[in-house]
């Protein structure tokens, strides 16, 4: 389908299914060699992220650890740039290498606020891996360790991302259709 209807919106295919997998076996393959040999605890940010989270581990080479946590900053198509709940971390994360999977870095504000929080339990290490990087609206100095791409700064749906929860399940990236 290139172009779908989610709600009152007309959104066009943005990155097609076999693009967005192969981006997800090449960060795959970056992540296994430099974690070789370790266990890192991959920590996906729900609800966006777990398709993004179902692919990219069944490509890795090591053997990871994976939790899933929520934290709800966005609301319509506006992020409203505060953390409203940082509910599931249950895993004790001293001295542990993290990982956090994204789906997609828009202001920045989500990673900002929930990092610090994180780094109170002193894990070893903290990288970030995002499928998709609105690099132009990102408002924080986040070390992005594993980008999948860097977007415009347009309103995506589909492969987990949602507009008022709708349109998560499609498994390719849709954008917002210019009128
Ligand atoms: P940030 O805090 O970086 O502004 O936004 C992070 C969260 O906002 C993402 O995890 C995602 O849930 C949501 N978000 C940001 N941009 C988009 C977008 O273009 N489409 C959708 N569906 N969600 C977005």
């Amino acid at each position: 389908m290139s172009t779908i209807q989610v709600l009152d919106r007309q959104f066009e295919v943005y990155l097609d299914t076999a693009t967005i997998q192969s981006r997800i076996r090449e960060m795959a393959d970056q992540i296994s060699s430099d974690y070789a040999g370790t266990r890192p605890l991959f920590l996906s940010i729900l609800n966006g992220a777990f398709l993004f989270t179902a692919d990219l581990i069944r490509s890795l080479s090591i053997d990871p650890e994976i939790s899933f946590i929520k934290l709800a900053s966005y609301q319509g198509m506006r992020s409203t740039g505060t953390i409203t709940t940082a509910i599931g971390l249950e895993v004790d994360l001293t001295g542990r290498d993290v990982i956090l999977l994204e789906d997609i870095v828009d202001t920045g504000n989500t990673l900002a606020k929930f990092i610090p929080h994180l780094l109170q339990q002193q894990p070893r290490s903290v990288r970030i891996a995002t499928l998709l990087h609105k690099a132009e609206a990102t408002q924080h100095p986040l070390t992005l360790d594993y980008v999948g791409f860097v977007i415009p700064n347009k309103f995506v749906v589909g492969y987990g991302l949602d507009y008022d929860g709708w349109g998560r399940q499609y498994d390719a990236i849709y954008q917002l259709a210019s009128k």
